[in-house]
């Protein structure tokens, strides 16, 4: 058996007329896809003639099976190339008349949704209603305070400047002053990135001055808006997240009085002419001296209510003379230059600009809270 077998094999192979006669091979096929052929075309015939389309969907979903180029009949068409040259006529006729069959079809299925679609409008249309809601959204009370606060100070020479939000140490506490060990370094509880050298989201705006001072020569009038990141409990009055306004001026015979002025400005400018400011010493690593920032409660105009706590006044942040120490560390001549700086928080602004309560509704995107401010630009 096994002798038989490998003889027959040898003799195919040597036999050239079989191995290479073509249509020895092709014949059979050829029979056969031409009934799979004619089947299929029958078969796609009569999905065609039941097509239905009652809607623009199921009209789009009949073009793409049985119109586009990608359809059925597109297929039939593309197979053309595999239809051996004797039988490409016949071929060709049979898809054709696919084709036409298709598309009459098609028109028939547009005639019938147009009409439906007329037949509904005219029905269901009431001229009478009154128009269907416009919703527009509108930016975030954050974003639009920050942008009003960029405004007032821009009208004043200030530019704007930003940094990153992760800092190495030296731009966030060792070049504005804080020495190691400070104390002042724990009243900032910090989120820590990496240790040694310390990587980490800073905790102020004020990174960002101490890169434009390294950066630029004096006159420096810089605005600094940025997010600002520190461990803190989330309650109605802090958050871990927040958002700073830091402004830095720079220049000869900059003073203490070119401190007030600039900050009655933007009081006046942010919150009206009514209000009044006051300065209180205090203490920052990086000011000498240094001052907090009041302005008259605008909710009592003064007078005491829950809001300032009775006392007619509310904080809105930090200021004071630059510390001659961190302009050195910056690069500029301390005998030369002095400058002033003050720090605000965003949220802490709009909260008294707008009355709200509670600084947590910035981040929790209640629509109901956000659609307040919808007419603000
Ligand atoms: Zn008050």
């Amino acid at each position: 058996m096994e002798g038989f077998t490998q003889a027959a094999i040898h003799l195919d192979l040597g036999n050239e007329k079989n191995v290479f006669t073509p249509y020895c091979f092709r014949f059979v096929p050829l029979i056969k896809n031409k009934n799979m052929h004619q089947e299929r075309i029958e078969a796609i015939k009569r999905e065609i003639a039941k097509a239905d389309a009652g809607n623009p969907e199921e009209l789009e979903a009949y073009r793409i099976n049985y119109i586009s180029k990608k359809s059925v009949v597109g297929e039939l068409f593309a197979a053309m190339r595999d239809i051996p040259n004797e039988q490409k006529r016949a071929y060709g006729q049979l898809v054709n008349e696919v084709k036409q069959l298709a598309e009459e079809k098609f028109q028939e299925l547009i005639e019938k949704v147009n009409s439906s679609a007329s037949k509904s409008k005219s029905t269901d249309l009431d001229l009478t209603l009154p128009p269907s809601n416009i919703h527009v959204g509108g930016v975030h009370p954050l974003t639009a305070t920050r942008q009003r606060i960029i405004e007032i100070f821009e009208r004043i020479g200030f530019n704007l400047s930003e940094g990153p939000e992760i800092e190495d140490d030296w731009h966030n506490f060792t070049a504005l002053n804080f020495p190691e060990n400070h104390p002042a370094r724990e009243m900032q509880d910090t989120f820590f990135l990496e240790k040694n050298p310390d990587i980490a989201l800073r905790t102020h705006t004020s990174s960002v001055q101490v890169r434009v001072m390294e950066n630029q020569k004096p006159p420096i009038r810089t605005l600094s808006p940025g997010r600002v990141f520190r461990n803190e409990a989330i309650s109605a009055r802090a958050h871990c997240i927040f958002h700073q306004v830091e402004g830095l001026y720079v220049d000869e015979n900059v003073g203490f009085a070119d401190l007030k002025n600039t900050l009655y400005h933007f009081a006046k400018e942010m919150f009206g002419k009514e209000t009044k400011v006051r300065f209180r010493p205090s203490f920052f690593p990086f000011t000498e001296p240094s001052a907090e920032i009041d302005i008259s409660c605008q909710l009592c105009g003064g007078k005491g209510c829950n809001v300032c706590k009775g006392t007619g006044w509310v904080e809105i942040g930090g200021s004071g003379m630059v510390d001659p120490n961190v302009l050195e560390n910056c690069g500029i001549d301390s005998k030369r230059y002095t400058g002033f700086a003050f720090g605000m928080g965003i949220e802490r602004i709009a909260m008294l600009k707008y009355q709200i309560k509670d600084l947590r509704l910035f981040t929790e995107n209640d629509v109901r809270f956000l659609k307040q401010f919808r007419s603000m630009v």
